[in-house]
């Protein structure tokens, strides 16, 4: 069975669900649905983004307080409350998202923490809020005149609701906003030089999830028709997060059935366990924990991986997209100097890795750094390309100094590289990974991408991507997973990734290594083909025999310092060089 087929089915199973389970079922679906809407913003924030929140209940209370609030004590529609609500919402998650999203490691998850607890106390502690008692009397929702007072019917604005959500959050993963967000989890360094901005992006999935953590409080708020601040606290914010987790962090469906198998499981340990132990306590907890830890060792993807192992993928052979071309930069003259480095000193505390570099690369030319391990080759490529800003001196590229530029706004000016350790997201598949290098040729936002109204943009992106992959010699594996190529075609992955950004200097750090001979003889053969087409290329490499055979220019470093420059026959004879390569670490 296909997935369609399979989705067309679990939806009509929903959809008549409510005429032929009892209501006890029905109440309870209502509630898995409700958890399914904050647990799929989670997985955006948490299993795709990287960030971890405990305190997405509080957003859920901002949703909830808001209606209740506004529709008891003013008399607002509901309908009318709910934007109200994500207003609000959205106003406060950009606060916190601001101050919040720049800690890194665990002060982030602490972050969370401290905003859940605070705002659920301010839930309690606002008089006009109810205190903790809460609030009564909020009314019903009507619909195109049906009044949705019975679980019966709500049920479908509920599900409804979180198939709406499946889809925009899906749209978006599959567009380039997504696709910049999927790459803050292969660091933030790659995403900067592919032209994303990082931080905007982790704002984007934070504001998504608090806003569908919104709705669903919202929903909650005319379900239940009364609030407290019990069901906003950090516990339960803990409980959103492993819904998340075991279900699947990084798929869309994942929340679904993360809130469906936690909701079934509590509400049948909270009758077992008690009778279990003979004593009243919330034992279920335990248990929870127990899986947590079981899950994160066993099946750290969550359960929705394994689920589908036995649904058959896509199969066929998959169309490389098409589409016109996208506009191109107008390249630089042919031998004119693009980028110049001029005394570049670079410190780390004590170590001096840069001194007093100098180097040119010209438009149309392979200009090649070498020099043993240490030498200080990718702290040059780190001062050059906005990674690093050098300690002294100054770096021009097309004639403009790039001090005070970061390395999205170098990028963004044509400059584009490659790394040593190869950073791609390996669970996307190549044609996703190219794809993101060409980020910055494209311009369309988070709405238009949730909408699908981005179409037209995203097959050009693609088509680009699969051009460059084709002038790589990756097309026959565009459609695999990047994890699953060997290191040396990664290598030619990542080229085709700083190609697909369009740009007119290349800097590729120690491209060949881990490449086999014939493949290092096709990169030879492919940066010749570059070079000819008016691209400077920097080359940063260790391997000797394949500088000498393709550069047409080679600086040699050691020790931080540039110790012979030169063509490669001249070099290549340098007694300095000779000793730092035969008679140094090599
Ligand atoms: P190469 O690429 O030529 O092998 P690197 O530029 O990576 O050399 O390193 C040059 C020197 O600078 C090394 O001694 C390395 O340990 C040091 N170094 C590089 N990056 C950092 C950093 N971020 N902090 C401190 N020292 C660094
Ligand atoms: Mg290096």
């Amino acid at each position: 069975m296909s997935p369609r087929i399979l989705l067309a089915a679990f939806v009509l199973l929903l959809g008549v669900a409510p005429q032929i389970v009892p209501e006890f079922y029905i109440t309870l679906l209502n509630y898995i649905g409700l958890y399914a809407i904050v647990a799929l913003g989670l997985v955006l924030l948490t299993g795709v983004a990287g960030l971890t929140s405990f305190g997405q209940a509080a957003f859920v209370g901002l949703g909830a307080y808001t209606t209740a609030w506004l529709t008891t004590a003013h008399g607002v529609s509901p309908w009318l409350a709910l934007p109200a609500g994500l207003v609000l919402t959205g106003a406060v998650a950009l606060i916190l998202g601001f101050m919040t999203l720049r800690l890194s490691g665990h002060y982030l998850p602490l972050g969370t923490i401290a905003w859940g607890i605070s705002l659920y106390y301010l839930f309690g502690n606002l008089e006009f809020l109810g205190g903790h008692t809460g609030m009564t009397g909020i009314p019903a929702l009507g619909i195109f005149g049906i009044d949705l007072k019975e679980g019966r019917y709500f049920y479908y604005l509920i599900w409804a609701v979180v198939l709406g959500a499946v889809w925009l959050t899906q749209n978006l993963l599959d567009s380039r906003e997504g696709r910049a967000i999927r790459a803050l989890k292969g660091g933030t360094v790659m995403a900067e030089a592919m032209g994303v901005d990082t931080a905007r992006s982790k704002v984007v999935a934070f504001l998504v999830a608090a806003l569908f953590a919104c709705v669903s409080g919202w929903l909650y708020a005319h379900l239940q028709r009364f609030v407290n601040p019990t069901p906003f606290g950090l516990h339960i914010g803990i409980e959103y997060l492993f819904m998340a987790v075991v279900g699947g962090a990084a798929h869309v469906w994942g929340a679904v059935v993360g809130a469906g198998l936690i909701t079934v499981l509590k509400q049948w340990l909270q009758d077992l366990l008690p009778k279990l132990f003979g004593a009243s306590g919330n034992f279920e907890i335990i248990v929870f924990g127990v899986m947590m830890i079981i899950v994160l060792q066993r099946a750290r993807d969550g359960l929705w991986p394994i689920l589908t192992r036995f649904v058959p993928q896509r199969g066929g052979k998959r169309e490389a997209p098409q589409a016109e071309a996208m506009p191109k930069r107008s390249m630089p003259q042919s031998g004119e100097v693009i980028l110049e480095a001029k005394n570049v000193v670079k410190r780390f505390g004590g170590l001096v890795a840069n001194n007093n570099m100098n180097l040119t690369v010209k438009a149309g030319e392979v200009m090649a750094l070498i020099g043993p391990n240490g030498a200080g080759k990718s702290t040059m490529f780190n001062c050059v390309s906005g990674v690093n800003s050098p300690t002294e001196g100054e770096v021009l590229f097309l004639g403009k100094s790039v001090a005070g530029l970061n390395s999205r706004q170098i990028a963004r000016q044509g400059m584009s590289r490659t790394f040593q350790h190869v950073r791609l997201l390996s669970t996307m598949t190549v044609l996703e990974n190219v794809a993101i290098g060409a980020h910055m040729r494209g311009d369309k936002g988070v709405l238009p991408a949730m909408l699908h109204l981005e179409r037209a943009e995203e097959q050009r992106l693609l088509a680009e991507a699969a051009r460059q992959i084709e002038r790589v010699g990756l097309k026959e594996h565009m459609f695999e997973q990047a994890g699953s190529l060997a290191l040396g075609q990664q290598r030619i992955l990542e080229i085709a990734r700083a190609l697909a950004a369009d740009p007119c200097l290349l800097l590729l750090d120690e491209p060949a290594a881990g490449l086999r001979y014939l493949e290092k003889q096709a990169l030879a053969d492919l940066l010749r083909r570059l070079r000819g087409e008016g691209m400077g290329i920097l080359l940063v490499e260790h391997d000797m025999d394949f500088v000498m055979g393709l550069a047409d220019r080679v600086v040699v470093m050691e020790f931080g310092e540039k110790i012979a420059e030169g063509l490669p026959e001249e070099v290549q004879r340098d007694p300095a060089v000779l000793e730092a390569y035969l008679g140094g670490v090599e």
